[in-house]
């Protein structure tokens, strides 16, 4: 760039606001300003924020006063054009402003604002039920939005002086306030040791040697130690950490001390990564695929020469992972990067084992649980884009924000799981989908696997849109498991249930113990008992602030919300009739975990469920623990479904198939059928045939038959017809708008108002406004509109007509504060 031409730049700030703005390029930057770096801007009257170029060019703008970006962050770009065109594709697909996109995919320590803001302290456990009113919304806001400003708290609590209540907030420990432009990342340092410029020249070195071995012997005994591990004399010496020289020497940090004070030595500080290294033992030639994966490969490989996208329909041990395996081999070959999405954190340890085996330090991974300074350095490895640079990354849904330079290969494993979208906050992505495009972008191709793939990618399969492989053996022709059904109705009337188990489950329970098996018990519930019913009147605790009842749970000694995450007490006497006889309905994982030593005093009892495993690493450790056969029954909620490989299950138990079939959704059938298969397939050992036992109220439902007799079709085609009759996916797309509102008059007059403006030009396609069955959380009442329209419609007109119906709402003043949330192809 010529020095003193005058530029601007194009910033994208991570804010929920619809444009770019424009700043102008100070002279002294003009030779540093590049697309893709992040630059300090001022925004509002003080507010400073980190943004990102994302243009440079010469128009003059034509507002006023074009304020000057005053600082450049980085030396190098941290995002590519190619990124910046896919947040700019999110943005428009998902309906989210492309500073929540950036928000979403850059790591937090890569963000930075100034102003002051609020944060919740991380290492206090909050007591909710202590809190003022306006502490708890402010509390909630955080829990919602993870910071929040000044300004939004005085708007939350609806006055102007905020700082007493802040104040107190603070010093109680709950919050912590944050300030100023703060670069979040800190890379981690080691001291490291060399000889200083001096005593590098030979004779000066001979002269100190001769001296220390007059007085000093120890130092010069470390000194000799320093030439011989760096390698001194071979003209390369290597570098050699403080740490390694103390070690590897035996000599005492002092003597090091009085080296450096005598300026013979020199400590400088490096640069570590705190990312795992692995190494690897296996050769991917020594994997040696069974005939069948053989065949699956060849067919995937030839369906990639004509088309982008396959799907792999592998049963449950088909050894899938052993094809993706030869095909990342294939990739990284040809010097291209790999990205292998798994729906769950959980479901990464499991798969990274695997392959580090065989990929040892061309694999990195990435995911919300790993540390935010971790993930800067995953994401600086990458953006390097060198030879050392990772050439598969393993990662849940956010590992598609990562800057990639050339992927030829990206795998969606469990293809169908609902994880894979993001509900809230905005950008409500679906990182199944977001992958193909992401796959689009690099010219790559996609492999989609599941053993129970969705009614959409297998549509698509079938309409030869993407191409189609099965697998429909185990490894080594394991038997998939026999499914035996309890009758809980019938059971119950011939008093063969004893509390949530049938006589039939407990037996096979002991026979699987006293054969040293293992045993997994599913429970979609989490929790000890779902509620607490007053047995007089029916009275039932519910949530103050969420329209739920509350989960009593036994270790916290509480009632708990599972929406809003408030607790209160457990009533001692029913407030409504003032009973004591209030007793527990419904039964959830933890009272599973209670009841089952009363049953086997002596088998050893775990729970795996979203309640024991917030800590970073306490999954690994159960799923480790369940591998070593530490655990003789694992209970859990679908979390120990998906996808995970255990040896020695004999056993899978369902608790309650019910709950999943009666879950009012479209989806409830495809789901209750893909749980129910993906946990039978935890069962089976390498060489005996394994059992599973569902227990259900409704032995001949289809869904029930139909995961019985492993049929995928007969699920698929009835399914399918009741999608087209009744308008859904994959035959018709769904924008769900969430209006929410803490006023349930003014959330009803909006929401009245908006579908009004939506109908002219949608007609019968706008549904509602309704109410979800959950119709206020955190003290938000809920509307719900649902624009369903035909597969070829044009979905940009569609969210255009959605757009201005928002921007017309926005322009009445009082309508501003209801929130309106669209959410595209929800889940
Ligand atoms: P899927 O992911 O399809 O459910 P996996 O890939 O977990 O199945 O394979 C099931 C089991 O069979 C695993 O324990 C795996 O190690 C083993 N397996 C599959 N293919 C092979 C192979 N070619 N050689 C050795 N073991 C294999
Ligand atoms: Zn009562
Ligand atoms: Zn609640």
């Amino acid at each position: 760039m010529v020095d003193r031409e005058t530029y601007f730049v194009d910033v994208l700030v991570p804010l929920p606001l619809a444009s770019y703005f424009t700043y102008r390029v100070p002279f002294k930057f003009n030779e540093i300003v590049a697309i893709g770096k992040r630059v300090v801007v001022q925004f509002g009257s003080k507010k400073l924020y980190a943004g990102i170029i994302v243009n440079i060019h010469q128009r003059i703008p034509n507002q006023s006063n074009v304020k000057y970006i005053l600082d450049i962050l980085d030396n190098e770009p941290i995002v590519t054009n190619l990124q910046l065109r896919f947040w700019k594709w999110l943005s428009e697909y998902y309906m989210a402003h492309e500073g929540e996109v950036m928000n979403a995919a850059l790591p937090t320590a890569l963000k930075l604002a100034s102003e002051s803001k609020l944060l919740l302290n991380p290492d206090c456990d909050i007591p909710q039920a202590q809190l003022t009113d306006k502490e708890f919304l402010i509390v909630q806001a955080l829990e919602l939005n993870h910071i929040i400003t000044l300004t939004e708290v005085s708007e939350i609590v609806e006055q102007k002086k905020v700082m007493p209540i802040v104040k107190t907030l603070i010093e109680k420990g709950f919050v912590i306030p944050e300030e100023d432009i703060i670069e979040k990342y800190r890379p981690k340092t080691e001291a490291y040791i060399r000889l200083s410029d001096l005593y590098k020249q030979e004779s000066k070195l001979e002269e100190i040697s001769k001296e220390l071995e007059k007085r000093a012997f120890k130092q010069l005994e470390l000194l000799l130690a320093y030439l011989k591990y760096t390698n001194f004399f071979s003209g390369k010496p290597q570098e050699i950490s403080k740490s390694k020289l103390i070690k590897e020497s035996g000599i005492s940090q002092s003597i090091l001390t009085s080296l450096v004070k005598k300026g013979i030595f020199e400590i400088y500080e490096k640069n570590q990564s705190r990312l795992k290294k692995f190494t690897s033992s296996k050769s991917v030639e020594n994997l040696i695929l069974s005939e069948k994966q053989k065949e699956s490969l060849r067919l995937i490989n030839s369906f990639f020469e004509t088309k982008d996208v396959c799907l792999l329909h592998g049963i449950t041990g088909s050894g899938k992972t052993e094809i993706y395996i030869k095909l990342i081999e294939e990739q990284v070959k040809m010097g291209k990067q790999v990205l292998y999405l798994v729906p769950e954190i959980a479901l990464t340890a499991q798969i990274i084992n695997r392959l580090k085996e065989y990929f040892g330090d061309e694999l990195g991974f990435y995911h919300s649980k790993y540390g935010n300074n971790e993930r800067v350095e995953v994401w600086q490895n990458l953006i390097l884009n060198s030879s050392k640079s990772y050439k598969i990354i393993i990662g849940a849904r956010s590992s598609i924000f990562l800057p990639f330079s050339d992927l030829g290969l990206v795998i969606i494993d469990e293809e169908h799981d609902a994880s894979y979208k993001q509900y809230d906050p905005s950008p409500r992505y679906y990182a199944r989908d977001s992958a193909l495009v992401l796959a689009k972008f690099h010219n790559a191709k996609c492999l989609l696997g599941s053993a129970t793939p969705s009614l959409e990618s297998y549509h698509k399969a079938l309409k030869g849109d993407y191409g189609f492989v099965e697998l429909k053996e185990r490894y080594s022709k394991v038997s998939l498991p026999e499914i035996l059904i309890v009758d809980t109705v019938e059971a119950f009337r011939k008093k063969e249930m004893k509390s949530h188990f049938s006589v039939f489950l407990l037996e096979h329970i002991k026979e699987a113990l006293d054969n040293n098996e293992q045993i997994i018990l599913f429970q979609n519930r989490r929790g000890f008992s779902l509620r607490i019913v007053c047995d007089s009147c029916q009275w039932t605790p519910e949530c103050n602030h969420c329209d739920v009842t509350l989960t009593y749970h036994k270790k916290l000694g509480k009632l708990k919300c599972h929406y809003c995450g408030s607790s209160k007490e457990v009533p001692t006497m029913c407030p409504n009739c003032g009973s004591h006889k209030l007793s527990m309905k419904g039964f959830g994982t933890e009272k599973i975990e209670e009841e089952l030593p009363l049953f086997f005093p002596e088998a050893i009892v775990k729970r795996m469920d979203l309640d024991t495993t917030r800590n970073k690493n306490s999954y690994i450790q159960i799923i480790n623990d369940f591998q070593d056969r530490k655990i003789d029954i694992l209970v859990g909620t679908q979390m120990v479904s998906k996808g995970l490989d255990f040896e020695n299950v004999g056993l899978v138990g369902v608790m309650n198939a019910d709950n999943m079939l009666y879950y009012p959704d479209f989806r409830a059938y495809e789901r209750s059928f893909q749980q129910l298969t993906q946990v039978s397939g935890r069962s089976g050992r390498k060489n005996k045939r394994g059992k599973v036992i569902i227990q259900t109220s409704q032995p001949y439902h289809s869904v029930i038959r139909d995961v019985i007799d492993n049929n995928y079709k007969s699920m698929y085609n009835s399914q399918m017809e009741e999608r087209v009759n009744y308008k859904y996916p994959p035959f018709y797309r769904i924008i769900k708008i969430s209006l929410k509102h803490k006023d349930y008059s003014l959330l009803n007059e909006v929401a009245g108002k908006f579908a009004d403006l939506l109908r002219p030009k949608l007609g019968t396609r706008v549904l509602g406004p309704e109410y979800p069955m959950v119709s206020r959380i955190r003290n938000l009442y809920i509307k719900n509109i649902l624009i369903k329209f035909e597969i070829k419609a044009s979905h940009k007109a569609v969210k255009d007509i959605i757009n201005d119906a928002i921007n017309k709402i926005h322009e009445k003043k009082e309508y501003r504060s209801v929130y309106i949330n669209p959410d595209v192809d929800p889940m």
